[in-house]
């Protein structure tokens, strides 16, 4: 037997690393399996180019927990080590990371250390976290002298011993004696949840006890002459060794898209709208399948779903700063060798790989869309609210995919009609231009509170946008800065004649005289800091009396809403009250001599624009039913007409 000690300056490495790794114990099981998993592959490569001529024989890993005896095995049939490989794998190469990690990271918080622990190999000494004393069986593929089966075992100090051992098959055996405050990891739940989270697509088959099925039993019957069930035992494997983002597209249809995305999310009941399969390999090497949700009202719960994988090793779903922001609002799986997976979120981000990634995978998102679009533009209008979310977020956040986005991001008309942002400049064009020649993109953000102001606006044979995303706002903000030569102004925030000026002016009934004098009464009915009171000469068909909401204050109330910019938000939203100089019942009020009369009817013509507005409640409303009421016993209502 050889003993030895390994060459750190700390006296105990451990207790140290296992303080540093303190809040992600569980890894150790990812690190152990992802090396089982590698030793296989690489005798599988050996095997492919002949220079591994024996039987491979069956190379399902395995793990068992035993918690009489507290230990936790691991076992592959993979390439074994020698004792000249274990002394220098193990105890020289990792031990040397170990300390380079030590002193790099002395006096940083602990999560910035577990965070970069995996990038100094430290993967097999994790198993200190949860163990005291970690033995390693372990048999060569290689044949020859020195390739006797090895035993290295180490209590967590630098202390440890190699001898030769009679294990008599291929491969490496993990035994891991389990300590007092971790023996959690002998439970069979949580032992199979954790190989359910990291180990579910690895390429090599992982065994974890075994599981029962109620199944027919082939060629019996029982005593009523029916098909004979039984309840069999067989091996429980955990993962599927070829899913589906490893394929090739071509050999997978959209059912088989959707079955992969049913397997990453059993719990969800809603089928993704379409899928973008990657696969790159030069200049760095990612593959992976993004899924579009449904984006619902609440984005927040949607996000973090993508899964990030480094060789089908499950490593994490906090994509953040892999992809761009936007992109966390989509599912699915990456999975790349080139994304420096176990460095801190701030290293990521400044990486000149990851940039490059999530550049590819922006550029692949608007491809697909843009592909959809110009295909099948039909299906693409189809989907298009449920995508709109998240086009308008992207092109919010990133400006090379407004550039591609522009292409092809829809607008939709309050008809359901649906334009390309260019085919509606060009629908609009000549239409709808204000006094400075500006095209003026009108919208509505509630059609139904907008009523009114929506359908006078389509008497004058406006088109109006449904703008009612809860990113509108800012999208509208955006556009006005990118379009060239365009105004928005929701329906209601000027008369008609304001936002789009007619060509022909309209004769007015009331002299500038006659307003003034109208003035005072109307102000006498309305609360003076939140209405204020103009005269316009619109046309007859307008109402006599309307309130506006002028667009720019309004804009800014909402997004400070959302925002948080308390400056607008703590304004009180102020309106327009309109009263239309030209309307005959405007007019009628001069010459009204029965002052109870006159003020009946002006309040009663300034409640009708409140209503108009959703601005009309409590005693108000009360007080205007009441008068509606005797005005229709006076025989005052005009015909019905719904
Ligand atoms: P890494 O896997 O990052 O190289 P580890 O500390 O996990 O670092 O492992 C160190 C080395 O020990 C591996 O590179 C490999 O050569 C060897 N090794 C670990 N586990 C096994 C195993 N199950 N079979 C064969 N070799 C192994």
């Amino acid at each position: 037997m050889q003993t030895g000690k390994i060459n750190v300056q700390t006296e105990n490495i451990f207790p140290i690393i296992k303080k540093f790794l303190y809040s992600d114990h569980e890894i150790f099981l990812r690190e152990l399996i992802s090396n089982a998993v590698d030793a296989t592959q690489k005798l599988r490569m050996l095997a492919s180019r002949d220079q591994f001529k024996g039987e491979l024989g069956d190379l399902t890993i395995e793990v068992e927990a035993d918690r009489e005896k507290k230990t936790l095995v691991i076992r592959d049939r993979g390439i074994g080590m020698t004792a000249e490989e274990v002394e220098r794998y193990i105890n020289q190469i990792a031990f040397s990371s170990a300390e380079e990690f030590l002193a790099k990271f002395k006096g940083k918080s602990e999560s910035d250390a577990a965070a970069i622990i995996g990038h100094f190999g430290l993967g097999f000494y994790s198993s200190f976290m949860v163990a005291e004393r970690v033995e390693i069986f372990t048999k060569t593929y290689k044949k020859g002298a020195g390739t006797k089966a090895v035993h290295w075992s180490c209590d967590g100090s630098p202390d440890y011993q190699l001898e030769e051992c009679d294990k008599t098959s291929r491969g490496t055996e993990i035994v891991l004696h389990i300590a007092e405050d971790s023996l959690e990891f002998l439970e069979e739940e949580r032992i199979l949840g954790l190989l359910r989270k990291y180990c579910k697509f690895l390429p090599v088959p992982i065994r974890f006890g075994e599981e029962k099925k109620y199944e027919k039993v082939e060629g019996e019957k029982d005593e009523q002459g029916n098909d004979k069930y039984e309840y069999s035992t067989r091996p429980r494997i955990i993962n599927q060794t070829d899913p589906a983002w490893k394929k090739k597209p071509a050999d997978l249809n959209d059912e088989d898209y959707r079955d992969f995305y049913r397997e990453l999310y059993p719990m969800s009941f809603e089928d993704p709208l379409f899928h973008i399969h990657l696969n790159v390999d030069y200049p760095f090497n990612l593959t992976g399948i993004l899924y579009f949700p449904k984006v619902k009202k609440n984005m927040e719960v949607q996000r973090d779903k993508i899964q990030l994988y480094a060789n089908q090793v499950f490593v994490t779903d906090q994509v953040e700063g892999i992809v761009p922001d936007f992109l966390t609002l989509l599912h699915g799986v990456l999975d790349s060798p080139d994304i420096p997976l176990n460095v801190s979120r701030s290293y990521l981000q400044s990486d000149a790989s990851v940039k490059k990634i999530s550049n590819h995978i922006m550029k692949k998102v608007a491809d697909k869309l843009e592909d959809i679009f110009r295909n099948d533009r039909e299906q693409f209008e189809k989907k298009w609210d449920d995508i709109r979310v998240f086009i308008v977020y992207g092109m919010l956040a990133e400006e090379k995919f407004y550039e591609r986005a522009e292409k092809f991001a829809l607008v939709k008309n309050v008809d359901g009609k649906f334009f390309t942002l260019e085919e509606y400049a060009l629908h609009i064009r000549g239409q709808q231009e204000d006094k400075d020649k500006k095209v003026v993109w009108l919208y509505a953000s509630d059609p139904k509170a907008q009523h009114a102001f929506i359908s006078k606006a389509r008497e004058r044979g406006y088109d109006i946008l449904l703008m009612d995303g809860p990113l509108d706002n800012h999208f509208i903000n955006l556009l006005e800065q990118k379009l060239e030569n365009a105004r928005f102004a929701r329906v209601d925030a000027d008369t008609p004649d304001k936002l789009i000026p007619r060509e022909e002016e309209v004769p007015a009934r009331l002299s500038p005289e006659e307003q003034e004098r109208l003035r005072p009464w109307i102000e006498e009915v309305v609360e003076k800091e939140r209405f204020h009171v103009v005269f316009e000469n619109l046309s007859e068909e307008e109402f006599p009396m309307l309130i506006t909401r002028p667009e720019f204050m309004r804009r800014m109330r909402e997004m400070s809403a959302i925002g948080g910019m308390s400056f607008y938000g703590d304004l009180p939203e102020t309106f327009n009250l309109v009263v239309n100089s030209n309307h005959p019942l405007v007019a009628g009020l001069i010459k009204q001599e029965d002052e109870a009369v006159r003020s009946g009817l002006i309040r009663q013509l300034r409640d009708l624009a409140l209503l108009s507005q959703h601005l009309l409640e409590g005693e108000a409303l009360t007080a205007f039913i009441q008068r509606s009421v005797e005005l229709a016993g006076a025989g005052q209502v005009p015909e019905g007409k719904e």
